[in-house]
């Protein structure tokens, strides 16, 4: 049973074996208590923080093949373990009742919100962007010269893409003929 001045964390730094407060000294009754969050998990995949263009890596927890905890990952040179706070909460990306898992539409001069399912959303796509194309194909300029692009279709890109999506993305984009290919990360 410790005496009230030794449970000061203070007086435990200056007096023991832990002159950081970093270890003993900055333990309490209460810490003793805690337990990991990820003691239960059976699985861990290493991944990358989807938020921003730093990329911190991450380590995903799963405990019977759901996600249950996303911590930093130690092993990555680029964050070391850290995550910032917007990282420290991506596990309620996953697993949030909040979180949206159908696609959803507002018509043009709708005023709700519809679910659709995605073989209609992704039909709807490929229409718009093939008739866009049709529309602005630029075959030559007024003097004859090639140009062979639309300047009707500009791609815009988050920061949550990965190295691999921006180049299908900009490989994509390149084989419809546009020319404006961008990404937030750089702007
Ligand atoms: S943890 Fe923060 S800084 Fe790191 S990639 Fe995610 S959002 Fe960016």
């Amino acid at each position: 049973m410790r005496t009230w001045i030794e449970s000061w964390p203070v007086y435990r730094q200056l007096t023991g074996g832990d002159p950081l407060g970093r270890g003993t000294a900055s333990r309490s009754s209460e810490t003793e208590r805690w337990r990991a969050r990820t003691r239960n998990a059976d699985g861990v995949t290493k991944s990358v923080c989807p938020f921003c263009a730093v990329g911190c890596g991450q380590n995903v927890y799963t405990e019977g093949g759901r996600v249950t905890q996303i911590e930093g990952d130690p092993d990555s040179p680029i964050s070391r373990g850290r995550l910032c706070p917007k990282g420290s909460s991506s596990l309620s990306l996953v697993t949030s009742p909040s979180r949206v898992t159908t696609v959803r539409y507002r018509r043009p001069h709708g005023t709700e919100w519809e679910d659709l399912d995605l073989d209609t959303a992704v039909d709807m796509i490929v229409d718009r962007v093939l008739e866009t194309r049709r529309k602005t194909w630029q075959d030559t300029d007024p003097d004859g010269r090639h140009l062979r692009r639309t300047m009707g279709i500009a791609s815009l890109g988050g920061a949550t893409l990965d190295n691999e999506e921006n180049y299908l993305m900009k490989k994509l984009y390149t084989a419809l003929g546009a020319i404006q290919v961008e990404n937030q990360a750089r702007i």
